[in-house]
């Protein structure tokens, strides 16, 4: 299976980006579409029931490694997301993607070069970059 580049899908949402073309626009729908992925998530919780929060306080103990690290931290999420709620979520983000790609044309950023700078920076910071 290949895999789409970034870079790629910024071009093909560019070539679609008839309606969108304002700035102050885009930056409302990205807004928005960020919002429609909570809501998503949060459906799945409150009505669909697939997946249950349980929230607790997450504490760091300083010197522990990775592995104890992501035992001791709590994801507060119980169960999967049925077939339903992961397409509901998934569009949402596909959608997240499309604003935040038509938000990079519009200011000529790459994307790829996002990616790689974001990915930079966690192997840098590590385990610690949690927030
Ligand atoms: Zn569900």
């Amino acid at each position: 299976m290949s895999t789409l580049s970034l870079q790629s899908f910024q071009e093909q949402v560019s070539e679609l980006l008839l309606r969108h073309r304002s700035l102050l626009d885009v930056l409302s729908k990205n807004g928005q579409s960020n919002a429609s992925v909570i809501r998503a998530v949060t459906k799945a919780v409150t009505e669909c029931g697939c997946i249950e929060l349980h929230a607790t306080k997450q504490t760091f103990e300083p010197g522990i490694d990775l592995e104890q690290a992501k035992e001791v931290a709590g994801k507060h999420v119980k169960g999967e997301l049925c077939e339903n709620c992961r397409e509901a979520v998934s569009s949402e983000l596909g959608r997240n993607l499309f604003y935040m790609s038509a938000l990079c044309n519009l200011l000529d950023i790459n994307m790829d070069d996002v990616v790689q700078r974001e990915s930079q920076k966690c192997s840098t910071l590590g385990l610690f970059n949690l927030s």
